[in-house]
């Protein structure tokens, strides 16, 4: 496994390398060195190198609905079409279909989820006027990015 190859550039083609390897590698957005997660899907506090503070990360359900549309949708249609091309007995469902769409739907929840905080993290994204209100929740410096903390 590859580390994320280089530091935050700020033209759009790096910024999209660097969301996709960060997060894919559930690696800091900000320093690239340190761990996103906590656990499989527990965002971690603070990065362990650069002690970036991730109270910024708010994915929400986000990755539960990508991973709904963009893999168990198609999957639905492969299992439909494997019972009507083939007419399977109702146990070929179970060692075929079921952990295709267990594995297909869960395993991708991870990247998903380190893709939307990366990409949270180097666009800055986060509700509009809403800095003040955040550095007042989580007691930090109002006059800093929630992002630089
Ligand atoms: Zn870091």
């Amino acid at each position: 496994m590859a580390e994320p190859d280089e530091p935050l550039k700020t033209d759009d083609a790096n910024k999209w390398r660097w969301i996709l390897s960060s997060g894919w590698h559930g690696r800091c957005p900000r320093c690239g060195e340190g761990h996103m997660f906590a656990s499989w899907l527990k965002v971690t506090e603070r990065c362990d190198a650069c002690g970036l503070d991730y109270r910024f990360a708010a994915p929400d359900d986000g990755p539960a609905f990508f991973s709904l549309c963009i893999i168990a949708f198609p999957l639905a249609f492969v299992i439909v079409w494997l019972e009507v091309m083939f007419d399977p007995p109702i146990w070929v469902h179970l060692f075929t279909s079921v952990p295709i769409m267990l594995f297909g739907c869960l395993l991708p929840l991870r990247p998903i989820k380190g893709w939307l905080v990366a990409s949270q993290y180097v666009n800055r994204a986060q509700e509009a006027g809403t800095q003040g209100l955040w550095a007042k929740l989580h007691g930090s410096d109002a006059s800093r990015s929630e992002f630089d903390q």
